[in-house]
Protein backbone atom coordinates (compact mmCIF):
# COMPACT_ATOMS: atom_id res chain seq x y z
CA UNK A 1 0.00 0.00 0.00
CA UNK A 2 1.50 3.64 -1.12
CA UNK A 3 0.46 7.09 -1.36
CA UNK A 4 0.84 7.07 -5.51
CA UNK A 5 -2.56 6.40 -6.95
CA UNK A 6 -4.50 7.85 -9.68
CA UNK A 7 -7.45 10.88 -9.46
CA UNK A 8 -9.64 11.78 -11.94
CA UNK A 9 -6.92 10.40 -14.71
CA UNK A 10 -4.13 11.59 -13.43
CA UNK A 11 -1.24 10.44 -11.30
CA UNK A 12 -0.94 11.85 -7.80
CA UNK A 13 1.88 11.45 -4.42
CA UNK A 14 -0.35 11.92 -2.11
CA UNK A 15 -2.63 15.25 -2.64
CA UNK A 16 -0.43 16.22 -5.31
CA UNK A 17 -0.70 15.80 -9.15
CA UNK A 18 2.91 14.47 -9.85
CA UNK A 19 2.33 16.21 -13.43
CA UNK A 20 2.48 19.54 -11.09
CA UNK A 21 5.93 18.44 -9.21
CA UNK A 22 7.66 17.53 -12.94
CA UNK A 23 6.50 21.21 -14.00
CA UNK A 24 7.96 22.95 -11.17
CA UNK A 25 11.34 20.66 -10.90
CA UNK A 26 11.58 19.29 -14.27
CA UNK A 27 12.22 15.43 -14.75
CA UNK A 28 13.73 13.30 -13.99
CA UNK A 29 13.22 13.26 -10.56
CA UNK A 30 12.74 11.34 -7.29
CA UNK A 31 9.36 12.04 -5.19
CA UNK A 32 8.56 10.33 -1.69
CA UNK A 33 5.71 10.39 0.27
CA UNK A 34 5.78 10.98 3.96
CA UNK A 35 2.73 9.33 4.24
CA UNK A 36 4.24 6.05 3.11
CA UNK A 37 7.40 6.35 4.59
CA UNK A 38 5.37 6.55 8.20
CA UNK A 39 3.46 3.80 7.42
CA UNK A 40 5.73 1.55 6.87
CA UNK A 41 7.88 2.36 10.03
CA UNK A 42 5.25 2.22 11.80
CA UNK A 43 3.89 -1.39 10.22
CA UNK A 44 7.45 -2.47 11.85
CA UNK A 45 7.01 -0.86 15.42
CA UNK A 46 3.61 -2.32 15.44
CA UNK A 47 4.65 -5.64 14.56
CA UNK A 48 7.13 -5.30 17.75
CA UNK A 49 4.57 -4.26 20.20
CA UNK A 50 5.00 -6.02 23.60
CA UNK A 51 8.38 -6.58 23.21
CA UNK A 52 10.89 -3.95 24.23
CA UNK A 53 12.43 -3.09 20.93
CA UNK A 54 13.90 -0.20 18.30
CA UNK A 55 13.47 0.15 14.48
CA UNK A 56 16.99 0.95 13.54
CA UNK A 57 15.87 2.36 9.44
CA UNK A 58 19.18 0.96 7.67
CA UNK A 59 19.57 4.82 5.92
CA UNK A 60 21.40 3.38 2.97
CA UNK A 61 18.18 2.80 1.48
CA UNK A 62 17.68 6.08 1.30
CA UNK A 63 19.98 9.00 3.48
CA UNK A 64 17.85 11.99 2.48
CA UNK A 65 17.93 14.39 5.44
CA UNK A 66 14.66 15.15 4.89
CA UNK A 67 13.76 11.47 5.30
CA UNK A 68 15.54 10.89 8.07
CA UNK A 69 13.88 13.66 10.45
CA UNK A 70 10.11 12.23 9.38
CA UNK A 71 11.61 8.75 10.44
CA UNK A 72 13.40 10.30 13.70
CA UNK A 73 10.59 12.18 14.14
CA UNK A 74 8.39 9.05 14.45
CA UNK A 75 10.93 7.82 16.72
CA UNK A 76 13.28 5.42 14.38
CA UNK A 77 16.52 4.93 15.12
CA UNK A 78 18.99 4.27 12.39
CA UNK A 79 21.54 1.25 11.11
CA UNK A 80 24.77 2.97 9.71
CA UNK A 81 27.43 1.94 7.28
CA UNK A 82 29.86 4.50 7.03
CA UNK A 83 30.69 7.66 8.72
CA UNK A 84 29.02 10.06 6.20
CA UNK A 85 25.81 8.02 7.00
CA UNK A 86 26.69 8.27 10.76
CA UNK A 87 27.30 12.40 10.29
CA UNK A 88 23.92 12.37 8.27
CA UNK A 89 21.84 10.36 11.25
CA UNK A 90 23.31 13.36 13.66
CA UNK A 91 22.69 16.13 11.52
CA UNK A 92 18.91 14.86 11.02
CA UNK A 93 18.90 15.03 14.70
CA UNK A 94 18.93 11.09 15.78
CA UNK A 95 20.55 10.64 19.30
CA UNK A 96 23.90 8.52 19.26
CA UNK A 97 22.22 5.82 21.43
CA UNK A 98 19.73 5.14 18.47
CA UNK A 99 22.27 4.53 16.02
CA UNK A 100 23.78 1.47 15.42
CA UNK A 101 26.88 1.43 12.91
CA UNK A 102 26.84 -1.74 10.78
CA UNK A 103 29.70 -3.19 8.03
CA UNK A 104 32.72 -4.76 7.27
CA UNK A 105 35.36 -2.80 6.51
CA UNK A 106 34.98 0.11 9.88
CA UNK A 107 38.38 2.08 10.15
CA UNK A 108 40.11 3.38 13.16
CA UNK A 109 38.54 6.64 11.86
CA UNK A 110 35.13 5.79 11.48
CA UNK A 111 35.21 4.00 14.82
CA UNK A 112 36.60 7.20 16.91
CA UNK A 113 33.77 9.33 15.29
CA UNK A 114 30.97 6.97 16.48
CA UNK A 115 32.28 6.43 20.21
CA UNK A 116 32.98 9.97 20.01
CA UNK A 117 29.57 11.09 19.06
CA UNK A 118 27.71 8.93 20.65
CA UNK A 119 26.32 5.23 19.54
CA UNK A 120 24.06 2.61 20.61
CA UNK A 121 26.22 -0.40 19.53
CA UNK A 122 28.69 -1.43 17.04
CA UNK A 123 27.69 -4.94 14.75
CA UNK A 124 31.23 -6.12 14.58
CA UNK A 125 32.35 -8.29 11.81
CA UNK A 126 35.84 -10.09 12.90
CA UNK A 127 38.05 -10.50 15.21
CA UNK A 128 40.08 -7.67 13.30
CA UNK A 129 37.70 -5.12 14.00
CA UNK A 130 36.54 -6.02 17.38
CA UNK A 131 40.67 -4.93 18.59
CA UNK A 132 40.54 -1.88 17.09
CA UNK A 133 37.36 -1.15 18.45
CA UNK A 134 38.68 -2.15 21.62
CA UNK A 135 41.59 0.06 21.32
CA UNK A 136 40.21 3.32 20.05
CA UNK A 137 37.71 2.63 22.91
CA UNK A 138 40.68 2.39 25.69
CA UNK A 139 42.12 5.39 24.01
CA UNK A 140 39.08 7.23 24.00
CA UNK A 141 38.62 6.59 27.55
CA UNK A 142 35.13 4.23 26.78
CA UNK A 143 33.66 1.09 26.61
CA UNK A 144 32.61 0.67 22.83
CA UNK A 145 29.12 -1.80 23.04
CA UNK A 146 28.73 -4.25 20.70
CA UNK A 147 27.85 -7.28 18.86
CA UNK A 148 28.90 -9.76 17.09
CA UNK A 149 27.46 -10.35 13.50
CA UNK A 150 27.36 -14.34 13.07
CA UNK A 151 26.71 -15.68 9.91
CA UNK A 152 24.30 -18.56 10.50
CA UNK A 153 24.44 -20.57 6.69
CA UNK A 154 21.58 -20.01 5.46
CA UNK A 155 20.23 -19.40 2.02
CA UNK A 156 18.08 -16.20 1.73
CA UNK A 157 16.70 -16.87 -1.73
CA UNK A 158 17.70 -13.68 -2.90
CA UNK A 159 19.43 -12.21 -5.91
CA UNK A 160 22.89 -13.34 -5.43
CA UNK A 161 24.49 -9.37 -5.15
CA UNK A 162 22.10 -9.21 -2.29
CA UNK A 163 22.47 -12.15 -0.26
CA UNK A 164 25.14 -12.16 2.64
CA UNK A 165 24.18 -15.01 5.17
CA UNK A 166 25.81 -18.09 3.19
CA UNK A 167 29.15 -19.37 4.43
CA UNK A 168 30.82 -18.05 1.57
CA UNK A 169 29.75 -14.48 1.77
CA UNK A 170 32.20 -11.83 3.53
CA UNK A 171 29.84 -11.30 6.41
CA UNK A 172 29.76 -11.62 9.80
CA UNK A 173 31.90 -14.91 11.78
CA UNK A 174 30.96 -17.80 11.16
CA UNK A 175 28.25 -19.18 13.92
CA UNK A 176 30.11 -22.37 14.32
CA UNK A 177 32.79 -20.22 15.55
CA UNK A 178 30.70 -18.01 17.88
CA UNK A 179 32.24 -19.54 21.20
CA UNK A 180 35.55 -18.88 20.45
CA UNK A 181 35.15 -15.32 18.80
CA UNK A 182 32.90 -14.00 21.91
CA UNK A 183 35.48 -15.01 24.63
CA UNK A 184 37.94 -12.72 22.56
CA UNK A 185 35.59 -10.26 22.78
CA UNK A 186 34.81 -10.74 26.45
CA UNK A 187 38.92 -10.63 27.31
CA UNK A 188 39.07 -7.50 25.95
CA UNK A 189 39.24 -4.15 27.82
CA UNK A 190 37.37 -1.74 25.81
CA UNK A 191 33.77 -3.78 25.23
CA UNK A 192 30.87 -4.18 25.96
CA UNK A 193 29.38 -7.25 24.69
CA UNK A 194 25.74 -6.84 25.06
CA UNK A 195 24.00 -9.41 22.00
CA UNK A 196 24.18 -10.94 19.01
CA UNK A 197 23.47 -9.23 15.69
CA UNK A 198 22.67 -11.61 12.26
CA UNK A 199 21.55 -10.27 8.77
CA UNK A 200 21.39 -12.12 5.85
CA UNK A 201 20.14 -10.52 3.09
CA UNK A 202 17.77 -8.31 1.15
CA UNK A 203 15.07 -7.80 -0.56
CA UNK A 204 13.34 -12.06 1.10
CA UNK A 205 10.14 -12.55 -0.32
CA UNK A 206 9.54 -15.60 2.24
CA UNK A 207 9.82 -16.15 5.80
CA UNK A 208 11.62 -19.18 6.42
CA UNK A 209 14.81 -18.16 5.66
CA UNK A 210 14.39 -15.43 9.01
CA UNK A 211 13.28 -18.70 10.68
CA UNK A 212 15.79 -20.81 10.02
CA UNK A 213 18.46 -18.13 11.11
CA UNK A 214 16.43 -16.75 14.17
CA UNK A 215 16.27 -20.49 15.46
CA UNK A 216 20.16 -20.58 15.30
CA UNK A 217 20.15 -17.34 17.14
CA UNK A 218 17.76 -18.45 19.73
CA UNK A 219 20.23 -21.07 20.37
CA UNK A 220 23.24 -19.52 20.15
CA UNK A 221 21.85 -16.94 22.74
CA UNK A 222 21.39 -19.76 25.25
CA UNK A 223 24.70 -21.02 24.48
CA UNK A 224 26.57 -18.32 25.10
CA UNK A 225 24.08 -17.12 28.22
CA UNK A 226 25.54 -20.61 29.81
CA UNK A 227 28.88 -19.66 29.34
CA UNK A 228 28.52 -16.65 31.32
CA UNK A 229 28.13 -13.96 28.34
CA UNK A 230 25.35 -11.29 28.94
CA UNK A 231 23.30 -11.44 26.12
CA UNK A 232 20.46 -8.94 26.14
CA UNK A 233 20.11 -7.55 22.72
CA UNK A 234 19.40 -9.21 19.19
CA UNK A 235 20.00 -7.05 16.18
CA UNK A 236 17.99 -9.14 13.53
CA UNK A 237 18.80 -7.18 10.58
CA UNK A 238 16.41 -6.07 7.90
CA UNK A 239 16.12 -7.78 4.33
CA UNK A 240 12.05 -7.93 4.40
CA UNK A 241 11.34 -7.83 0.63
CA UNK A 242 8.65 -5.78 -1.06
CA UNK A 243 6.33 -6.09 -3.83
CA UNK A 244 7.76 -4.96 -7.24
CA UNK A 245 5.18 -6.01 -9.22
CA UNK A 246 1.82 -5.12 -8.07
CA UNK A 247 -0.20 -7.96 -9.42
CA UNK A 248 1.84 -11.21 -8.79
CA UNK A 249 4.02 -11.08 -5.56
CA UNK A 250 2.69 -10.95 -1.91
CA UNK A 251 5.77 -11.27 0.42
CA UNK A 252 5.45 -11.46 4.13
CA UNK A 253 4.17 -8.59 5.57
CA UNK A 254 5.70 -7.11 9.17
CA UNK A 255 3.27 -8.27 11.34
CA UNK A 256 3.77 -11.33 10.39
CA UNK A 257 7.20 -11.14 10.46
CA UNK A 258 7.22 -9.37 14.14
CA UNK A 259 5.12 -12.59 14.92
CA UNK A 260 8.27 -15.12 13.70
CA UNK A 261 10.75 -13.05 15.59
CA UNK A 262 8.46 -13.19 18.85
CA UNK A 263 7.52 -17.02 18.04
CA UNK A 264 11.57 -17.90 17.73
CA UNK A 265 13.22 -15.49 19.93
CA UNK A 266 10.26 -13.77 22.64
CA UNK A 267 10.99 -16.37 25.59
CA UNK A 268 14.75 -14.79 25.62
CA UNK A 269 13.37 -11.64 26.91
CA UNK A 270 16.10 -9.79 25.08
CA UNK A 271 15.76 -5.97 23.87
CA UNK A 272 15.15 -6.51 20.25
CA UNK A 273 16.27 -4.48 17.01
CA UNK A 274 15.83 -4.68 13.45
CA UNK A 275 16.91 -2.77 10.76
CA UNK A 276 14.14 -2.64 7.60
CA UNK A 277 15.68 -0.48 4.75
CA UNK A 278 13.90 -1.33 1.55
CA UNK A 279 10.20 -2.22 2.83
CA UNK A 280 9.97 1.52 4.22
CA UNK A 281 11.38 3.29 1.61
CA UNK A 282 11.18 1.25 -1.30
CA UNK A 283 7.54 2.13 -2.14
CA UNK A 284 7.93 5.19 -0.40
CA UNK A 285 9.30 6.45 -3.91
CA UNK A 286 8.80 7.16 -7.77
CA UNK A 287 11.46 8.14 -9.96
CA UNK A 288 9.63 10.26 -12.86
CA UNK A 289 10.65 10.47 -16.00
CA UNK A 290 9.79 12.15 -19.44
CA UNK A 291 9.52 10.35 -22.99
CA UNK A 292 12.14 12.09 -24.79
CA UNK A 293 11.82 10.18 -28.48
CA UNK A 294 9.85 6.95 -29.36
CA UNK A 295 12.08 4.94 -31.88
CA UNK A 296 10.99 2.95 -34.20
CA UNK A 297 13.69 -0.36 -34.53
CA UNK A 298 13.25 -3.15 -37.13
CA UNK A 299 11.53 -5.52 -34.68
CA UNK A 300 10.39 -3.60 -31.68
CA UNK A 301 9.99 0.36 -30.44
CA UNK A 302 11.95 2.04 -27.89
CA UNK A 303 10.59 4.50 -25.87
CA UNK A 304 14.23 6.67 -24.82
CA UNK A 305 13.32 8.52 -21.74
CA UNK A 306 15.45 11.17 -20.02
CA UNK A 307 15.97 9.15 -16.92
CA UNK A 308 18.90 6.70 -16.98
CA UNK A 309 20.82 3.69 -15.20
CA UNK A 310 22.99 6.61 -13.79
CA UNK A 311 20.02 7.77 -12.21
CA UNK A 312 18.55 4.52 -11.24
CA UNK A 313 20.62 1.21 -11.10
CA UNK A 314 19.09 -1.62 -9.90
CA UNK A 315 17.73 -2.93 -13.23
CA UNK A 316 21.56 -2.81 -15.06
CA UNK A 317 22.78 -4.14 -11.78
CA UNK A 318 20.62 -6.63 -9.90
CA UNK A 319 18.10 -7.20 -13.40
CA UNK A 320 15.41 -5.91 -11.10
CA UNK A 321 11.90 -5.17 -12.37
CA UNK A 322 10.43 -1.99 -11.93
CA UNK A 323 6.69 -1.77 -12.68
CA UNK A 324 6.36 1.58 -15.02
CA UNK A 325 2.92 3.67 -15.02
CA UNK A 326 1.83 6.72 -17.29
CA UNK A 327 1.26 9.54 -15.22
CA UNK A 328 -1.66 10.18 -17.52
CA UNK A 329 -4.09 7.25 -16.60
CA UNK A 330 -4.59 5.21 -19.79
CA UNK A 331 -8.32 5.29 -20.92
CA UNK A 332 -10.61 2.19 -19.68
CA UNK A 333 -10.16 0.28 -22.88
CA UNK A 334 -6.57 1.36 -24.47
CA UNK A 335 -4.33 -1.09 -26.53
CA UNK A 336 -1.72 -1.51 -25.09
CA UNK A 337 1.97 -1.28 -27.31
CA UNK A 338 5.47 -3.18 -26.45
CA UNK A 339 7.97 -1.33 -26.07
CA UNK A 340 11.70 -1.48 -24.90
CA UNK A 341 12.07 1.39 -22.33
CA UNK A 342 15.78 2.65 -22.31
CA UNK A 343 17.86 5.78 -20.99
CA UNK A 344 20.23 7.92 -23.32
CA UNK A 345 23.56 6.60 -21.57
CA UNK A 346 26.16 5.04 -24.21
CA UNK A 347 25.78 1.51 -22.66
CA UNK A 348 23.10 -1.22 -23.87
CA UNK A 349 22.86 -2.07 -19.96
CA UNK A 350 21.14 1.30 -20.03
CA UNK A 351 17.89 -0.46 -20.22
CA UNK A 352 15.33 -0.34 -17.93
CA UNK A 353 12.71 -2.88 -19.69
CA UNK A 354 11.93 -4.98 -22.62
CA UNK A 355 8.83 -5.91 -23.78
CA UNK A 356 7.06 -3.81 -21.63
CA UNK A 357 3.69 -3.22 -22.22
CA UNK A 358 2.20 -0.22 -22.05
CA UNK A 359 0.05 2.47 -23.06
CA UNK A 360 0.97 4.07 -26.66
CA UNK A 361 3.24 7.25 -25.67
CA UNK A 362 4.76 10.07 -27.83
CA UNK A 363 7.54 12.37 -27.06
CA UNK A 364 6.48 14.81 -23.57
CA UNK A 365 4.73 12.06 -21.38
CA UNK A 366 5.56 11.56 -18.50
CA UNK A 367 6.07 8.10 -16.52
CA UNK A 368 7.09 6.65 -13.33
CA UNK A 369 9.10 4.17 -12.01
CA UNK A 370 7.13 2.65 -9.18
CA UNK A 371 9.38 1.20 -6.02
CA UNK A 372 12.13 3.45 -6.52
CA UNK A 373 12.36 5.02 -3.22
CA UNK A 374 15.13 2.13 -1.98
CA UNK A 375 18.46 1.51 -3.34
CA UNK A 376 17.69 4.52 -5.96
CA UNK A 377 18.91 8.28 -5.71
CA UNK A 378 21.62 7.13 -2.86
CA UNK A 379 23.16 4.72 -5.70
CA UNK A 380 23.03 7.51 -8.46
CA UNK A 381 26.05 8.59 -9.83
CA UNK A 382 26.89 11.32 -12.41
CA UNK A 383 27.95 8.85 -15.29
CA UNK A 384 28.10 10.68 -18.45
CA UNK A 385 28.01 13.85 -16.65
CA UNK A 386 24.35 14.31 -16.09
CA UNK A 387 23.61 15.76 -13.13
CA UNK A 388 22.06 13.86 -9.78
CA UNK A 389 18.24 14.32 -10.17
CA UNK A 390 16.52 16.22 -7.80
CA UNK A 391 14.26 14.51 -4.48
CA UNK A 392 11.14 16.00 -3.61
CA UNK A 393 9.00 14.97 -0.70
CA UNK A 394 5.32 15.40 -0.71
CA UNK A 395 3.32 15.60 2.57
CA UNK A 396 -0.30 15.78 2.11
CA UNK A 397 -0.88 18.81 0.12
CA UNK A 398 2.92 20.60 -0.08
CA UNK A 399 5.89 19.42 -1.46
CA UNK A 400 9.68 20.24 -1.17
CA UNK A 401 12.29 19.92 -3.26
CA UNK A 402 14.53 18.29 -0.98
CA UNK A 403 17.86 17.64 -2.52
CA UNK A 404 18.18 20.14 -5.44
CA UNK A 405 19.56 19.42 -9.06
CA UNK A 406 22.90 20.72 -9.20
CA UNK A 407 23.81 22.75 -12.05
CA UNK A 408 26.88 22.12 -14.51
CA UNK A 409 28.95 24.79 -13.09
CA UNK A 410 28.76 23.26 -9.95
CA UNK A 411 29.63 19.99 -11.43
CA UNK A 412 32.73 21.18 -13.28
CA UNK A 413 33.57 23.71 -10.75
CA UNK A 414 34.22 20.38 -8.37
CA UNK A 415 37.52 19.51 -10.67
CA UNK A 416 40.13 21.38 -9.73
CA UNK A 417 43.22 21.81 -11.98
CA UNK A 418 46.72 20.84 -11.11
CA UNK A 419 49.64 24.04 -11.52
CA UNK A 420 51.51 22.35 -14.74
CA UNK A 421 47.84 22.39 -16.64
C1 LIG B 1 21.39 -3.45 3.75
C2 LIG B 1 21.28 -3.80 5.17
C3 LIG B 1 20.05 -3.69 5.84
C4 LIG B 1 18.77 -3.29 5.13
O1 LIG B 1 18.33 -4.25 4.24
P1 LIG B 1 16.90 -4.04 3.53
O2 LIG B 1 16.81 -5.18 2.60
O3 LIG B 1 16.95 -2.75 2.83
O4 LIG B 1 15.87 -4.08 4.59
C5 LIG B 1 20.02 -3.94 7.18
N1 LIG B 1 21.13 -4.30 7.86
C6 LIG B 1 22.33 -4.43 7.26
C7 LIG B 1 23.50 -4.83 8.05
C8 LIG B 1 22.45 -4.19 5.90
O5 LIG B 1 23.62 -4.33 5.30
Amino acid sequence: MDHFLYRDGALYAEDVPVAEIAAAVGSPCYIYSTATLLRHFRLFDEALEGTEHLVCYAMKAASNQAILKTLAAAGAGMDVVSEGEYLRAKAAGVPGDKIVFSGVGKTDAEIRTALSGGIRQFNVESEPEMEVISRVAVELGTIAPITIRVNPDVDAKTHAKIATGKSENKFGIPISRAKEVYALAASLPGLDVVGIDCHIGSQLTELEPFKLAYQKVAELTEALRAEGHNIRRLDLGGGLGIPYTRSNEAPPLPVEYGQLIKDTLGYLNCEIEIEPGRLIAGNAGIMLSKVIYVKSGEDRDFLIIDGAMNDLIRPAMYEAHHDIIPVVEPAPGTEPHSYDIVGPVCETGDTFAKNREMTPLVAGDLIAFRSAGAYGAVMASEYNSRPLIPEVLVHGDQFAVIRKRPTFDEIINRDTIPEWL
